[in-house]
């Protein structure tokens, strides 16, 4: 039986491709890469010279009916993104979609994300958590969709490209406020990892200061806005002080 595999490939260190994702890039019979150069990197760095084809957001509607058409010809597909997990801000979501609708099985051969490698290192609550993605790259568009998260309580993680890292995390700091809590995560598993806890306010000042914090990947973990629960304890605390005494 053919199958269509998501294949999660590393986000910058080559050791954290898994042993079945190698095994799965050199079954299939093709590749579909979201870029075939960048992948092709990757893939004679394995020694897997699989036959590969493009597949990104600028010819998915092309592809994906070919690319559908193979498996239920018995030919087994791999989709690969440029870094982490397919679909994951990546292309994808149209194969995967008609897969289901034509009844291919969709196997998901498991690895590296970004956004889950920035939580599990963030130090904010994991226990709950908004993945966001890439914010709007105009200021109006940016803030307008921050003021709709600004009330969320779990933690919210966004992807930022570098040459916007100051303007977002500013805007960031103008809607969440300055005092609230967050994680700068850059160039994860990579030479110049940076792993910042801090504050909003913290994170603009330290970033503006060095330029090589606006370079690289980066991925923001931000703490959600507890300060409602707060204030809601504030405000019963006296009066449950005061049915206690009158309780006992
Ligand atoms: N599909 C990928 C994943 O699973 O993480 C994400 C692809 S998205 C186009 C690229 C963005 O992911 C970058 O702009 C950055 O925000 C984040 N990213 C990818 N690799 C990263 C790394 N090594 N360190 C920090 N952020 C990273």
């Amino acid at each position: 039986k053919a199958y269509l595999y998501i294949v999660a490939t590393p986000i910058g260190n080559m050791g954290d491709i898994t042993a079945r994702a190698i095994d799965t890039l050199k079954k299939v019979d093709i590749i579909a890469c979201e870029d075939t150069r960048t992948s092709g990197k990757l893939l004679s760095n394995f020694g897997i010279d699989t036959q590969t084809w493009a597949y990104h957001e600028h010819n998915s509607e092309v592809q994906t009916p070919k690319i559908i058409e193979m498996i239920q010809r018995g030919h087994s597909v791999a989709l690969i993104s440029d870094a982490g997990t397919p679909l994951i801000s990546d292309p994808g979501y149209q194969l995967v979609q008609a897969a289901h609708a034509a009844n291919v099985a969709v196997v998901p051969v498991v690895g590296a994300s970004a956004a889950i490698a920035a939580l599990s290192v963030a130090g904010l609550p994991s226990d709950k958590f908004s993945f966001v993605g890439f914010l709007p790259a105009k200021t109006h568009g940016r803030v307008k969709q921050l003021q709709e998260y600004a009330e969320r309580s779990e933690t919210l993680i966004f992807y930022e490209a570098p040459h916007r890292i100051v303007a977002s995390l500013k805007d960031m700091a103008e809607v969440f406020g300055g005092n609230r809590p967050a994680t700068l995560c850059r160039e994860l598993t990579k030479t110049f990892e940076t792993v910042k806890k801090s504050t909003l306010g913290d994170l603009v000042d330290f970033v503006e200061a060095d330029n090589n914090q606006q370079k690289g990947e980066i991925v923001l973990v931000v703490g959600g806005n507890i300060n409602d629960v707060n204030d809601d304890l504030n405000v019963y605390d006296p009066l449950l002080l005061r049915l206690l005494e009158d309780l006992s």
